[in-house]
């Protein structure tokens, strides 16, 4: 049976991805920062019959909390199958390139940069020991470069997110470099947007749960013939889901 741990799993995105990769049959580690909140929640999920899923504390912020479940991971399994770097925030909004303030860069890399790249490095070794070790950075497409300064992507008037899509553009980068040290190996590392989806994040508007959930499934579960270094929309380009960076 394979592992999954997914950050920012006690809602959202990261639940859904949660279930859906329990019925696929993986163990899965539900990431919380909150460990109250973790444990409800997989009560509850176990109380729908979902088998195999474990709340674990991890906010991606605090070193300790990353260690400890990395240790607990070792313990209890050995070795990690699949990381998704799910936990994200997008910092007040809205934010602008001309007056936001430094302080609220900081917040929001904390998270969706430094705390990816903290939670990575601590889960490399027992990921390493997996026959097919599998990260998913959830991203989103107005982290592109690319699309974000095209004048036709739909999204090119929606300056809103200057914090939020630094962020993930930062965090693409990392997945490049990370996916491009491990090329020889069995890793399969890529950025996945979910699309914008129905949770607390956007105020509940958007597209379905399910569909997000599923988008970040599938690359949990590439096999080895699968795409690394890669960045996915199915949303922006349903045919390929591939997006430029
Ligand atoms: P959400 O419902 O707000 O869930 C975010 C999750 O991240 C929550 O579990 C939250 O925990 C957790 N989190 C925040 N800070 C954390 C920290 N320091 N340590 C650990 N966990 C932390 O948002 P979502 O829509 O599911 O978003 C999930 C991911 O998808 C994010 O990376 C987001 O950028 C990305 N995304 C979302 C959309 C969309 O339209 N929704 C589109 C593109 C990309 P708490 O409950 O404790 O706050």
């Amino acid at each position: 049976m394979k592992t999954v741990l997914i950050t920012g799993a006690n809602k959202g995105i990261g639940l859904e991805t949660a279930k859906q990769l329990s019925k696929k049959g993986l163990f899965v580690y539900l990431g919380s920062r909150d460990p109250e909140r973790g444990k409800q929640v997989a009560k509850a999920l176990a109380g729908k019959g979902f088998e195999n899923i474990q709340a674990i504390e991890i906010d991606v912020t605090k070193p300790a909390t990353i260690l400890a479940a990395r240790q607990i991971i070792e313990q209890e399994k050995g070795s990690l199958d699949v990381l998704i770097n799910n936990a994200g925030i997008s910092g007040i909004v809205p934010q602008n390139a001309q007056e936001t303030g430094v302080e609220v860069f900081k917040e929001v890399m904390d998270v969706n940069l430094y705390g990816v790249v903290s939670v990575t490095q601590a889960f490399l070794e027992l990921l390493k020991k997996s026959a097919e070790p599998r990260i998913v950075n959830v991203s989103t497409s107005v982290g592109s470069l690319s699309l974000q300064s095209n004048p036709s992507w739909p999204a090119y008037d929606y300056a809103k997110y200057a914090v939020y899509a630094s962020s993930k553009a930062a965090m693409n980068m990392y997945t490049v470099h990370l996916a491009y040290e491990l090329r020889d190996t069995a890793f399969k590392i890529n950025a996945v947007c979910p699309g914008y989806t129905k949770t607390d994040f956007t105020g509940h508007i958007g597209g379905e749960v399910e569909t997000a959930g599923n988008r970040i499934a599938k690359y949990a579960l590439i096999d080895q013939n699968g795409p690394t270094g890669h960045f996915f929309s199915e949303e922006t380009n349903p045919e390929t889901g591939e997006i430029p960076w």
